[in-house]
């Protein structure tokens, strides 16, 4: 495993109703910065594989969305992690899209980006687009049950998602990624 990409809310930080929208409403999940770190220091790349329609909606601006993710990038810091490359999708989602998720643009520009082919490469999400992005990317399936984990997880994965892993949280998820390299 060389590149773990991860999704934003809900995996990263804290899933919350009607989007983060300044700086202040973004929340790390607790531990989360700490397994980000794990993967540093394990010289696994990391790469940020977030959905953001809260711009291409007109709630935000682009500008605000790199206020957020300064932020993200600083509390990671402060935990001594950092990601490799953060990748946003602002498209509305009625746009057509070949980079928002479940499309697989994205995942395929991380892949590109540190010339890592798909099966060394993971996708967290806490979503069924998130596996049916790294599905169609042919990237390895990683399911954790904070965010929207849990509901998708009691409503039952759709039939289209043949094999996924499933983690309490991304804590849980990167140790278990780690000690079975
Ligand atoms: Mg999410």
């Amino acid at each position: 495993m060389k590149l773990v990409m991860l999704d934003r809310d809900g995996v990263l930080t804290e899933e919350r109703d009607g989007y983060v929208k300044h700086p202040g409403e973004l929340q790390v999940i607790d531990g989360a910065a700490a397994a980000v770190a794990q993967l540093n220091v394990a010289g696994i790349k990391t790469a940020l594989v977030s959905n953001q329609s809260v711009v291409g909606r007109g709630i935000i601006s682009a500008s605000m969305l790199e206020r957020i993710h300064e932020k993200l990038r600083a509390e990671l810091a402060a935990a001594g992690a950092r990601l490799d490359l953060l990748l946003t999708c602002t498209d509305a989602p009625n746009s057509l899209s070949e980079r928002r998720k479940p499309a697989p643009g994205m995942l395929r520009e991380a892949l590109a980006h540190f010339r890592v082919s798909a099966h060394e490469a993971v996708m967290i999400g806490d979503q069924v687009t998130d596996l049916r992005a790294a599905v169609a990317a042919g990237v390895r399936p990683v399911l954790v049950r904070t965010g929207k984990g849990a509901e998708l997880l009691a409503k039952g994965l759709p039939q289209d998602i043949l094999t996924v892993r499933v983690y309490a949280s991304l804590t849980s998820a990167v140790e278990a990624l780690l000690s079975d390299r």
